[in-house]
């Protein structure tokens, strides 16, 4: 295998310029390796239908995570390295295998420090469904150029619209300014969707949000944002999954969203007449509806 470190890394906007071996522990915020481990890769039932559709999305979740959002509802793996590292033939392997399941998709979840193996991969084998780029939506707009053509769906999460408070829950005051700066380059890349004949997207933008306990004015000053800078044919999905997991998190995010602070939410975004987007139902807020993580063993494969 060819030398996949990377020597100063600005992959992310926190740009830290850090050295990442192309495995063990980086020095970046980050801490990750160059090279990605996959936490899972299986068949996923739990996107919005135009991703899950009825045959699941192929969910392939990298480890590791740019952000260090306090309440982080998949903390097992956003943490820490975990599952097996694997290289661009290991992608390759992997959406092959997704693809012979009849999955609609292939959907690359928290890509963002390991976008250099991806899109070697994606550059050697396109798979021949749609490839959907899920992430925290904390993404530099330069890096995403570099995925031009190889991405056919963004999924980004667009969280925070004030910088108090995603400095407050996330360590990234920045936020909103580079969400939005990515945001516009991923609909400049696949603007707005285009679906089959079946409902499932096949190119496009769609842009999700997690209501948080005790903090509808953050909602609705994203919805605003939303509103203000993307035509209504882009589709928001209003997610209610929030649970405490336990964590050190601030006192107010110690409990699920009520379904009053959810209500104002989704009242909102429709007063914007944004009517075709997403809402979940209360009971989403389980973490039953967390995927096990232990699926691929952490070992070496490479
Ligand atoms: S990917 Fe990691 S090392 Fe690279 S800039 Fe982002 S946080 Fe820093």
């Amino acid at each position: 295998m060819a030398d996949t470190a990377i020597k100063s890394c600005r992959l992310c906007p926190r740009q830290c310029g850090a050295s990442r071996p192309a495995r063990g522990s980086g020095e970046g915020f980050c801490r990750l390796p160059a090279l990605p481990a996959v936490c899972r890769a299986e068949k996923h039932l739990w996107e919005e239908p135009p991703i899950s559709g009825t045959n699941g999305s192929g969910a392939i979740f990298f480890s590791g995570c740019v952000l260090r959002c306090e309440y982080c509802q998949n903390s097992a793996i956003s943490r820490r390295s975990c599952g097996a590292v694997t290289d661009e033939n290991g992608l390759i392997e992997l959406f092959q295998r997704l693809e012979d399941q009849g999955v609609h998709n292939i959907n690359l979840v928290s890509p963002t420090p390991y976008y250099p193996t991806i899109r070697k991969a994606l550059e050697r084998y396109k798979p021949a469904v749609p490839v959907v780029c899920n992430t925290s939506g904390y993404e530099r707009a330069e890096t995403l150029k570099s995925m031009e053509g190889l991405i056919d769906v963004y999924l980004p999460d667009f969280k925070y619209a004030s910088s108090e408070t995603a400095e407050k829950y996330s360590q990234a005051a920045d936020y909103p300014q580079a969400a939005a700066e990515a945001v516009f380059e991923m609909y400049r890349q696949v603007g707005s969707p285009v679906y089959d004949e079946n409902g499932i997207m096949q190119r496009g933008l769609l842009v999700r949000h997690l209501v948080l306990p005790d903090n509808v004015e953050n909602s609705l000053g994203v919805l605003d944002w939303i509103d203000e800078n993307l035509p209504k044919t882009v589709p928001v999905s209003l997610m209610a999954q929030y649970f405490p997991t336990g964590g050190e998190v601030h006192p107010e995010l110690r409990r699920r969203i009520t379904a009053e602070e959810y209500d104002q939410v989704t009242n909102y975004m429709l007063l914007l007449g944004r009517d075709n987007g997403f809402f979940q139902e209360p009971e989403a807020a389980d973490s039953r509806y967390v995927p096990e993580w232990n699926m691929i063993k952490k070992e070496d494969k490479t």
